[in-house]
């Protein structure tokens, strides 16, 4: 019985670990790896693991980082299931298909060039029909039942307050007379987040697999984070410019929307177009519309009556390509919510490459950024950006408002850390170095609780090893 690290261990991308318990093999996560130039090299190569092996796929939640390589280990030979929580299995269908849709979409632009330059065609990562079979292989599952996966291994999916459908998986193990409760985290939301409920707390494990995302930080509380939002959409409409909102399609976009909705008279809004400029966000919105038995009280009570829903009457949302160009013509008074969230492609890019040279233009910067990607070089300040392969100067007023991530800080991790008893080993993953060893730190020297950070490939033995 043991288990082992295979991704998110460098970094915060690539979540993917095995789970070994009375000779079958349960995979736990397979994400994408994003966000650096060495990351499509890495996604391409072999897994470490025959994905013919894998017994049977548990997953934590819809994000790409978590999901994005499902389609890869089906197109490698994996037949089995693939069990997640229902809400999730709604939004992969979305987030899956738009993966694929960019894996075939880059490959066309660098095949391209290559044609050009003589040298051989790449194929892309996956295409759509590889998506479209990892979702014939996905079980869909209610919070808080427990069920059997495979003799031994029993899994319970418990709500992680990230986004909608997102869970921390509990797994019950027993071989022979040995049994062991680990816990994986997933990725554990901020408390009070609008919409979803709160992280749920686990009291027993023997091992916690804990991701860290924000483990060495602090955001600023939700009611300073809406006043800071007021005051950038106060300033953006003083200086006559538009604001661009580069936020992930699922979760940040119809957080965005809630707050919209109800701050619509403080915001002064009816000074602003709204535009949703992602048809995967519309997509996903009905989604979030379809679950409202996943909804927190604040939510089910205005979702009860639908005219108390937060309602936006300025709201566009623009399916279309043409509907996104034409977005270009608004000089100012536009608020424009587009993919993707570290502006690594979408829709988003061309917005910015119309507007940064603009020093009238606002950009809130809503959530994580990776080193290397534009959006990371934005919060940076960087005077003068990449885009679409040629150099934008960049003049906008870029703010990072840390308030509005779905990712909970160092406080939330402690707060749902402290629902378990006593303090069971906890191995740290899926955060950069900075943001591990701080927590790491942190619970040890803190709490005194026996914290590490997961090496690449580290084994954890789990009936001798903890
Ligand atoms: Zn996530």
């Amino acid at each position: 019985m043991d288990i082992t690290f295979y991704g998110a261990t460098e970094s915060v991308t690539g979540s993917c670990h095995i789970v070994r318990c009375n000779g079958h093999t349960v995979l736990l996560d397979c994400g994408l790896i994003q966000g650096s130039r060495k990351a499509d090299k890495l996604n391409r190569e072999d897994f470490p693991f025959s994905a013919k092996d894998i017994d049977a796929v548990v997953l934590s939640h819809g994000h790409i980082d978590h999901s994005g390589r499902l389609p890869l280990l089906c197109k490698r030979g994996y037949r089995g299931e693939i069990h997640t929580q229902n809400a999730s299995a709604d939004l992969i269908d979305i987030l899956l298909k738009d993966s694929a849709r960019i894996q075939e979409y880059d490959s066309d632009w660098y095949n391209r060039k290559r044609r050009k330059d003589g040298e051989p065609l790449r194929e892309p990562l996956y295409r759509s029909q590889d998506a479209e079979r990892v979702l014939k292989q996905v079980r869909g599952h209610r919070y808080g039942e427990s069920f059997n996966l495979l003799p031994g291994i029993d899994i319970r999916f418990l709500d992680a307050g990230h986004i909608l459908g997102s869970a921390i998986v509990e797994l019950q193990l027993q071989e022979g007379e040995h049994k062991r409760v680990v816990v994986f985290s997933g990725d554990i939301g901020q408390y009070d987040t609008p919409i979803i409920n709160d992280p749920s707390s686990v009291a027993q494990a023997d091992m916690i697999i804990m991701e860290s995302t924000y483990g060495n930080r602090h955001h600023r509380d939700r009611q300073s984070t809406i006043d800071e939002l007021g005051e950038i959409i106060e300033k953006a409409h003083s200086d006559g410019g538009n604001i661009l909102i580069p936020a992930f399609a699922i979760g940040r976009s119809q957080e965005l929307l809630y707050h919209m909705g109800m701050q619509y008279e403080a915001w002064q809004l009816d000074n602003w177009q709204v535009f949703l400029d992602s048809p995967m966000a519309i997509e996903a919105s009905r989604v979030y519309w379809d679950y409202p038995q996943l909804y927190d009280n604040e939510t089910t009570r205005l979702r009860k009556g639908i005219l108390d829903m937060p309602r936006l009457s300025n709201l566009n949302f623009s399916r279309s390509v043409e509907d996104s160009k034409a977005i270009a013509n608004y000089k100012h008074g536009a608020i424009v919510i587009a993919g993707s969230g570290m502006c690594t492609g979408g829709r988003i890019m061309h917005h910015l490459r119309n507007h940064i040279p603009n020093p009238r233009t606002h950009v809130i910067i809503c959530g994580y950024q990776s080193p290397g990607t534009l959006g990371g070089r934005l919060v940076n300040g960087e005077e003068e950006v990449k885009i679409h392969g040629k150099w934008v100067e960049n003049r906008a007023q870029t703010h990072t408002v840390g308030g509005l991530s779905a990712h909970g800080d160092q406080a939330d991790l402690m707060r749902w850390l402290n629902g378990f008893n006593g303090k069971p080993p906890i191995y740290l993953v899926h955060g950069n170095t900075g943001a591990k060893t701080g927590l790491r730190d942190h619970l040890r020297h803190e709490h005194d609780w026996p914290a590490s950070i997961a090496q690449d490939a580290q084994v954890v033995d789990l009936i001798s090893g903890l």
